[in-house]
C-alpha cells in the first residue's frame, strides 16, 4: 500500500485546524478504494494560539495525524521544508490550513498523477477578495521575475501541490537558507501539471502576509533565483559614461561659439544628486545580495523542533 502525505504549515490557526481535518477526510472513500493510505502532518510553526492542543486533540482521535512544532515562528518556508523532510509518503501534498487550498481538487490531482506526471499543481486564475494594490504589485511582480529570472516562476501559483517522492527529495536536497519555494519548484524541474480554480477566501482568522511582508519576500525571491539586478551597476555607469563623453563634446563646441564655460551650476547640481543617487542605489543592491550570501555561510538551521510527534 502506498502513502500520501498531506503537510499542512500552521501558524495561529486554531479555528482551522478541525475543519481542515474534516474537509480533508472526505477525500478518504477515494483514497481508500486507489489503495492510499493518508497521513497528515501539521507543522506547527511557533503558534501563540491554541493550534498545538487541536492537533493533540485530533491525534487522540485519529493516530494518523502527526505535529512538528517549531521552536519559535521560523515563517512559512521554513514549515514547508520541516514538512516535506519529515513527510514518509511515496506522494506528498502542501496545502494551506485556512482551506484556500480546497481538499475537494485532491481526487482530481491524483488522477492527473497517476497519468504521469511528477507533480500537479495549482494556480488561481482570480484575485478575488484581495486588495488591488496587492493584485497590482504581485502581477509585477511575476512579470519583472519573467524578464530577469531564468526559472519559470508561474503567475498566481500556490503552493499546493502534489508530488512524487522523487520530486520531494530533490526540493530537500536544495540546503539553501534563503528559500523561496515558488522558485525552488520550477528550478529541481520534473514534469507538472497545472490545474487552475478560481480564488477561495479564508475560512476564519487573518492573512499573516501584511503588504511589507509580502514586498520583503519578493525581495528574498528575486536575490534569490536571479543575479540581473547586480548588472545593473554595470549598465547604468556604462549609460552614464556615454552621457558625459557628449555632455564634454557639446561644451566644448559651445565654449568655442559663445565663450563662456562655467554658467550653469543648478544643472550640475542635479547632475550630482541624480548620479550618486544611483550610486546609493546599487551600493544597496550589492548590500542586499551580501546580507544574503551572509546568511547563507552561516549555515543556521531552517528551523528548529520544539515538539515531534
Ligand atoms: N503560515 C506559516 N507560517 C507563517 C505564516 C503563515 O506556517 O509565518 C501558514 C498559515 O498558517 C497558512 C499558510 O501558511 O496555513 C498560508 O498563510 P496565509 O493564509 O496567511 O497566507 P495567504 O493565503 O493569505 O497568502
Ligand atoms: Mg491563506
Amino acid at each position: 500500500m502506498s502513502l500520501l502525505t498531506v503537510v499542512v504549515p500552521c501558524y495561529n490557526e486554531e479555528e482551522n485546524v478541525p475543519f481542515f481535518y474534516g474537509e480533508l477526510m472526505k477525500n478518504e472513500p477515494f483514497f481508500d478504494e486507489k489503495g492510499i493510505e493518508l497521513e497528515l502532518l501539521y507543522v506547527d510553526d511557533g503558534s501563540r494560539d491554541g493550534t498545538v492542543t487541536e492537533v493533540k486533540k485530533l491525534r487522540e482521535k485519529d493516530q494518523r495525524v502527526h505535529l512538528v512544532s517549531f521552536s519559535r515562528n521560523f515563517g512559512k518556508e521554513a514549515a514547508i521544508y520541516a514538512g516535506l523532510e519529515n513527510a514518509g509518503g511515496d506522494y506528498v501534498v502542501l496545502m494551506d490550513a485556512d482551506l484556500q487550498d480546497p481538499p475537494s481538487l485532491l481526487p482530481e490531482m491524483f488522477d492527473l498523477l497517476e497519468q504521469g506526471y511528477d507533480s500537479v499543481a495549482t494556480r488561481r486564475v482570480s484575485r478575488k477578495g484581495e486588495p488591488p494594490v496587492r493584485s497590482f504589485f504581485a502581477r509585477m511582480f511575476y512579470r519583472l521575475m519573467k524578464k530577469i529570472s531564468r526559472t519559470e516562476i508561474m503567475d498566481g501559483a500556490r503552493d499546493y501541490r502534489l508530488m512524487t517522492r522523487q520530486m520531494v527529495d530533490a526540493i530537500l536536497s536544495m540546503q539553501e537558507y534563503n528559500r523561496f519555494t515558488k522558485g525552488i519548484f520550477g528550478w529541481v524541474g520534473f514534469s507538472t501539471k497545472w490545474i487552475e480554480y478560481e480564488n477561495v477566501e479564508r475560512l476564519k482568522g487573518e492573512t499573516k502576509w501584511s503588504f511589507w511582508k509580502l514586498f520583503l519576500y519578493s525581495l528574498d525571491g528575486i536575490c534569490a533565483f536571479s543575479t540581473v539586478p547586480l548588472m545593473l551597476a554595470s549598465v547604468m555607469g556604462a549609460f552614464f559614461c556615454v552621457v558625459a563623453f557628449l555632455m564634454i563634446f557639446f561644451i566644448i563646441i559651445r565654449k568655442l561659439i559663445f565663450g563662456d564655460p562655467v554658467s550653469g551650476w543648478p544643472s550640475l547640481v542635479c547632475i550630482i544628486l541624480m548620479v550618486s543617487g544611483v550610486q546609493f542605489f546599487c551600493t544597496g543592491i550589492l548590500g542586499q545580495y551580501l546580507a544574503k550570501t551572509y546568511m547563507e555561510v552561516k549555515r543556521r538551521p531552517i528551523y528548529l523542533v520544539k515538539e515531534r510527534l
